[in-house]
C-alpha cells in the first residue's frame, strides 16, 4: 500500500537526515512509513502510491482554499510571470500590509519575512530594542519557531521528541528566556518577580503546538495587566492562528489587546512568508527608520505577496467563511465524541475558527503537562488506522488540525464513519 513511499523514504534517508526537512513529518511519534506527496486538490492529498487522503494538515495550516486552489495559482503563476525576486521595493507588499493593517487598529506597520521562525525572532530583536531589556518569557508548550532562544520547552516537534531543548543552543543563548505555564498567571507573575528586565511575554494566545489548547479569558486580561504594569510588552504569536481562527485570528476572540503580532502561513496562501507588525511607535525602532536590524534577501517576495494578496482579500470579502468552517469543526468534534463515548475511549476536543484539536485523555487539558498526560500510544495507533482508511491527520498528539474550504460536510460524515471503524479495530 506505501511500496513506493517506503522505497522514496529509504532514498530520502540517504541524502537528508531523517529523510525529511521537518521533523514531524518522519511520522516518528506514530510510526510506519510517511507518505510521499505526489500532489494536492481541494481537500485531498495523493501520494506516489496512488492512495488518497482526505487531509486535515493542509501544510500545517496555510491553505484555507484547499490545495492547487485555481484562484491562488493564478495570482502565483502572473506574478511568477514578472519575475520570481528582486531584493527591491515593489507595489504588491504595500498593497498586501495595507490589507493587513486595514484590519487591526494595534497594527499600524508590518513587515515582511519569509518564515513563522524568522517573524518571531525579530519580533522578539525589535521589543528587546524597544524597551532596552533582555529577558522574555515563553509558555511550556508554546512553539515560536527554531529560533535559538525560542527552544526551550517547545511544542510541536520538539515536544513529540522530548528533546525541549535542542544540543546546539548554549545555555548562555538561553538564559534569558524565563519558562511559563500556560493558563496560569501565578507562575508569569513569579517570572516578573524573579526579574526587572523582562522585555515581552510572548504567546500563542490560541497554542497549536501542544494540540489546541486556548488561553482562557482571564489569563489573557492578567497577561496585559502584568506587562502593562512591569512594562514589558505583550507579544501574541498568530503564526497559526492569524487568519485561521477568524479573519482577526485570536484577537476576535479576547478583548485583550496585544502590543505586537506575528503571522506566517495563511498570509502567504501555501507560499513562504512571515510578518510581524506593531503600532508605528514600536516599529520604528527597526531598520533603517531605527537602530534594530533586521533583514532578508527574499523577504516581501513578489510571488509569495501575490499568493497571500490573493487570499486576504478573498477572507475579507467573505468573513462568513470562518463561521462556516467552524460549524464544520465542530460537526466533526462532536461526532467524534459520541463514536469515542460509544467505544468508552476518553476524549477532550476543541474548536476555534477553522482550526479544532482531539486529545485522548479523560481530563481537560489547560496547558502542556494536561497535554502530555494523554494516551500517546493510542494516538499512534489511532493515527495509522485513518491513513489505512485515507484520513490524513497530523501526525502527532501535540498538534491542531485544519478544515479547509473544500472540506465540505460529505467529507466530514465520511471521516466519522472512518473514525468509528478505527475505533471498532483498535479499542
Ligand atoms: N510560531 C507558531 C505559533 C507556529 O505554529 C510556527 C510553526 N508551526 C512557528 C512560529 C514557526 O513557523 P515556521 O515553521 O514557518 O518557521
Amino acid at each position: 500500500m506505501l511500496e513506493k513511499s517506503m522505497q522514496a523514504y529509504k532514498e530520502a534517508l540517504q541524502v537528508i537526515p531523517g529523510g525529511v526537512d521537518s521533523p514531524v513529518r518522519a511520522f516518528k511519534s506514530v510510526g510506519g512509513v510517511p507518505p510521499f506527496i505526489d500532489r494536492g486538490e481541494g481537500a485531498f492529498i495523493y501520494d506516489i502510491d496512488g492512495n488518497s487522503y482526505i487531509d486535515y494538515v493542509q501544510s500545517w495550516g496555510p491553505l484555507i482554499f484547499g490545495h492547487a486552489d485555481k484562484e491562488t495559482l493564478d495570482a502565483v503563476c502572473n506574478q511568477a510571470q514578472k519575475g520570481l525576486s528582486f531584493g527591491a521595493p515593489t507595489l504588491i507588499e504595500t498593497e498586501l500590509a495595507k490589507e493587513i493593517v486595514e484590519l487591526f487598529d494595534n497594527i499600524d506597520k508590518i513587515r515582511f519575512v519569509s518564515s513563522g521562525t524568522e517573524a518571531v525572532m525579530s519580533a522578539i530583536r525589535l521589543a528587546r530594542g524597544y524597551t532596552g531589556r533582555d529577558d522574555i518569557v515563553k509558555f511550556e508548550g508554546c512553539y515560536h519557531g527554531h529560533s535559538d532562544s525560542l527552544l526551550v520547552s517547545a511544542g510541536s516537534g520538539a515536544a513529540t521528541f522530548g528533546n525541549p531543548s535542542s544540543p546546539g543552543v548554549p545555555a548562555d543563548f538561553t538564559k534569558h528566556t524565563l519558562l511559563a505555564r500556560y493558563n496560569d498567571l501565578e507562575s508569569v507573575k513569579k517570572c516578573f518577580e524573579a526579574s526587572d528586565n523582562i522585555a515581552c511575554v510572548i504567546i500563542e494566545p490560541i497554542a497549536g503546538n501542544m494540540g489546541l489548547v486556548p488561553a482562557e479569558e482571564d489569563f489573557l486580561v492578567g497577561l496585559r495587566k502584568l506587562c502593562d504594569e512591569y512594562g514589558a510588552l505583550l507579544i501574541f504569536d498568530e503564526v497559526m492562528s492569524g487568519f485561521r481562527a477568524s479573519l482577526k485570528g485570536a484577537q476576535a476572540f479576547t478583548s485583550v489587546v496585544p502590543d505586537m503580532v506575528t503571522f506566517g502561513k495563511v498570509i502567504g496562501g501555501g507560499m513562504p512568508v512571515g510578518a510581524f507588525g506593531a503600532r508605528a511607535e514600536i516599529m520604528a525602532h527597526l531598520s533603517p527608520e531605527g537602530p534594530v536590524y533586521q533583514a532578508g534577501t527574499l523577504s516581501g517576495n513578489p510571488v509569495a505577496m501575490a499568493a497571500g494578496l490573493s487570499v486576504i482579500r478573498r477572507l475579507k470579502a467573505n468573513p462568513e467563511l470562518y463561521n462556516v468552517l467552524e460549524a464544520r469543526a465542530k460537526g466533526l468534534v462532536g461526532g467524534f465524541q459520541k463514536i469515542a463515548q460509544a467505544h468508552g475511549v476518553p476524549l477532550q476536543v476543541d474548536v476555534r475558527g477553522s482550526m479544532f484539536g482531539f486529545f485522548f485523555n479523560e481530563n481537560p487539558v489547560k496547558n502542556f503537562d494536561d497535554a502530555k498526560r494523554s494516551d500517546l500510544e493510542f494516538f499512534a495507533k489511532f493515527h495509522q488506522e485513518m491513513i489505512k482508511r485515507g484520513v490524513y491527520f497530523a501526525c502527532s498528539q501535540f498538534e491542531a488540525g485544519f478544515i479547509c474550504e473544500p472540506l465540505d460536510e460529505k467529507l466530514i460524515d465520511m471521516t466519522l464513519e472512518k473514525i468509528e471503524e478505527a475505533l471498532k479495530k483498535i479499542v
